[in-house]
This record gives C-alpha cells, sequence and structure tokens, in this order.
C-alpha cells in the first residue's frame, strides 16, 4: 500500500473493522414486530467499511417489519402466523404436491405467475398465504386482496374515473400481487361481465410488465375461466407455466392433482 492510498482516519483499517464487526454483532433492542433479524440483530442497521470510511445502512428487515405492520394493521398478521407451510398438513398425496409447487414457487425468483384452484376446503387459501408470507419475510412488497371485497369497491365506483383509477393503480403497480378468491361469486352464479372486465384490466396491465408477479387461489379452474373469457384465461395460462395447479374432486380422499 503507498502512502497516498492510507485512509483518512487514524485507526487501522484492520482495527476499524474489527469496531465494525463488534457493533454489527451486538443485539439490539426487541425484535419490533416479532421479526428477529439475523443481519443486524435488530438494530435495524448495519455498519460497512467503504474507503476507510465507516458508514451506517439501512437492514433489509427494515422492509420485512414494514409488510408485518401493514399486515397487523389489516387484521391479517395472525392469519399469517397460522397459514404457513409447515402447518400446511399432507395426509393426501395430491396435498404434498400442490404444497411442493407452492413451495417451489416461493423460493424462484417469481418469472412466472403461481394459479391455484379447487374447491373450498381444499387449502389454497393456506398455501397461497404461505407463499405471500415466504414472499413478505424475504423482503418482498406483497399486496393482498380478497377479490369480492375489492371487485365489489371498484364496481361501485366505475363510473367516478378518478375512484376507480386509485383503486386499481395498487393491483396493477405492486411488486407481487396476490388476489385471494379470484372470481369468487355467490354460489351457483357466475362472474358477471364487469367482473371479467375487472380481472381483464388488472391481470392484462401485470401480463404487459412480465416480471410482475402475481398469485391467484380459486374455486374455478382454468377450463371454466376460459369459458368466462378465453384471453383471460390465456394471460394466466401462458404466465402460470409450470407453476399452474388444479385440485379436483369432491371428498378430500378422491381430489386429484394436476399441474402444468
Ligand atoms: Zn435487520
Amino acid at each position: 500500500m503507498t502512502p497516498h492510498s492510507l485512509p483518512s482516519t487514524n485507526w487501522e483499517p484492520s482495527c476499524e473493522q474489527a469496531l465494525i464487526d463488534m457493533v454489527n454483532q451486538t443485539p439490539g433492542k426487541s425484535p419490533r414486530m416479532g421479526y428477529d433479524c439475523p443481519i443486524c440483530r435488530n438494530k435495524e442497521f448495519v455498519l460497512t467499511l467503504e474507503n476507510g470510511l465507516r458508514r451506517a445502512k439501512s437492514c433489509s428487515c427494515l422492509r420485512i417489519r414494514q409488510n408485518l405492520t401493514r399486515l397487523k394493521s389489516r387484521g391479517l398478521l395472525e392469519l399469517y402466523d397460522q397459514r404457513t407451510f409447515e402447518r400446511f398438513q399432507t395426509p393426501y398425496a395430491w396435498q404434498q404436491q400442490a404444497k411442493e409447487a407452492a413451495m417451489t414457487y416461493a423460493d424462484s425468483d417469481l418469472n412466472r405467475w403461481f394459479f391455484l384452484s379447487g374447491p373450498s376446503g381444499c387449502g389454497k387459501t393456506h398455501l397461497c398465504t404461505a407463499i405471500a408470507s415466504s414472499l413478505i419475510l424475504s423482503g418482498h412488497d406483497v399486496q393482498i386482496f380478497r377479490w369480492v371485497e375489492w371487485a365489489s369497491n371498484a364496481k361501485g365506483v366505475v363510473t367516478d374515473a378518478a375512484a376507480y383509477a386509485a383503486l386499481l393503480e395498487p393491483l396493477k403497480t405492486c411488486q407481487v400481487l396476490y388476489l385471494d378468491d379470484f372470481l369468487k361469486v355467490q354460489r351457483g352464479t357466475s362472474p358477471t361481465a364487469a367482473d371479467i372486465r375487472l380481472a381483464f384490466e388488472v391481470l392484462d396491465a401485470r401480463y404487459n410488465h412480465g416480471d410482475k408477479p402475481v398469485i391467484l387461489s380459486t374455486e374455478f379452474n382454468l377450463r371454466q375461466i376460459a369459458g368466462f373469457d378465453e384471453a383471460l384465461a390465456g394471460r394466466i395460462v401462458e404466465r402460470s407455466r409450470g407453476f399452474a395447479v388444479q385440485i379436483q374432486g369432491g371428498s378430500d380422499r378422491n381430489h386429484r392433482f394436476a399441474s402444468g
């Protein structure tokens, strides 16, 4: 090292690094929002040495805690604690296969969508919630909407262009979108033309930005969705290739698993 490249501090670099390591390894306060961060030990910052200068940077757990705070404000935090991959029971082969597909997706680079269809009570919301939790805990910004409530609100303001656009905006632009019970309607009825238009507008916007992942849980399989609207089903089929899981059948024992 030439004299000119010496850092402008009186400390030897190794001493400075030792100080930084010591601070980084010192535990902070008790974990906020219950998230125990192995990186900053709950101080929410980490020190680094850059060109001989000590710098403090925000830790990635800040984003995770923001996500958890948002879930809590919507009364969803408890749900997300309960619906984890570990808690998903798999006495039948189709459950194990569906769980494996969901875990593979959660660990993927998210360049696809995840589609899970099946009858009420088959665990599709549990698995999709577990994917969302897993992504939140790895620092992704996941926006979660229950289709029935959200679609009802959107249809109610369809004549107010500004309010309508404001309701659709977060679904079109968020990093990861999870739509729970996609296209759900009252038993014995089908989604209306207004429902399909709404679904298409949101998914088409995300389709046109190939890197915008979507997680869909729904009681309708892809053939039924194609019956409602071929273009809508076509986008889902194309983007969820390899992660389209369809559970069919009556009783738990007789469910069948299909993946494509
Ligand atoms: Zn941290």
